[in-house]
């Protein structure tokens, strides 16, 4: 099931969506979703927003072999984690500024996970999927010269505009048990792809990566995960179109503006 949130005379709405049409429902997924409705909407008459409303998100650093690599890194022996401001949201469609104080963003595909349900101290050996609301596309868009030179990530990860979120939630992106695993990730730029990689090549599994968050911090109902981006990052220009495509949910895309 794909869930959808839009603007409505102003106001978030949800629904779901079939084909390329909307179904309104009289509340959020977080709230049970109540009823449909009767309206059926175009999905490309939507002002599409953000799929959640995060208290925080969570992201995981390196934890593909081959971008560690990329960027010179060891791979890290434990989830190396950080956070992206809920103020970064962008919502599909939406213009990424380019902030005067970087030379250098790039783009970060990944696999983000939206939490649906409260949780804390997970042990690994309990099934997830009750604490998984469901998965969508995320860029992680990274002013890379300013994480370099900072040491830490808050500037570079944290500009308003820089963290695309959508098109919508997914439910299962895959049948099975395990519905994120083994899904290939790609980024394209202008048509062409930069990015490539697959869920299945993750240094950390899901487990691994939500019993670390969860030693740390309370999980609330839409609240992110992104679970790392494969190699391939690259610069992104003003007028570049940035796709972000995850197999069984599809495309966030973007532009780039100054
Ligand atoms: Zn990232």
């Amino acid at each position: 099931m794909r869930w959808v949130k839009f603007l409505q005379c102003g106001q978030p709405a949800w629904g779901h969506l079939e084909g390329d049409i909307v179904t309104l429902h009289s509340a959020s997924p977080f709230d049970g979703g109540r009823h449909e409705t009767l309206e059926r909407l175009p999905l490309d008459t939507l002002d599409l927003l953000p799929p959640c409303q995060a208290t925080k998100i969570v992201c995981v650093g390196r934890n593909y072999a081959a971008h560690a690599q990329e960027l010179g890194n060891q791979p890290p022996p434990e989830p190396l984690l950080f956070l992206k401001p809920p103020s970064a949201l962008l919502p599909p469609r939406g213009a990424i500024c380019l902030p005067p104080l970087s030379q250098q963003v790039e783009h970060e595909a990944e696999l983000a996970v939206v939490i649906g349900k409260r949780c804390h101290g997970l042990s690994g050996n309990e099934p997830l999927l009750p604490y998984i609301l469901g998965f969508t596309c995320l860029n992680d868009v990274t002013a890379r010269d300013l994480q370099k030179r900072d040491g830490q990530w808050t500037r570079a990860k944290g500009f308003d505009t820089f963290c695309p979120l959508g098109p919508w939630i997914e439910t299962a992106p895959k049948p099975g048990p395990r519905p994120w695993d083994g899904l290939s990730v790609e980024c394209q730029v202008n048509g062409e792809r930069r990015q490539h990689g697959n869920t299945a090549d993750f240094l950390f599994s899901l487990e691994r990566i939500l019993v670390a968050i969860t030693a740390v911090m309370t999980l609330e109902p839409g609240d992110v995960i992104a679970t790392g981006t494969p190699a391939g990052v690259g610069a992104l220009r003003v007028g570049d179109r940035v796709q972000v495509t995850i197999e069984g949910i599809g495309t966030l895309e973007n532009v780039v503006a100054s």
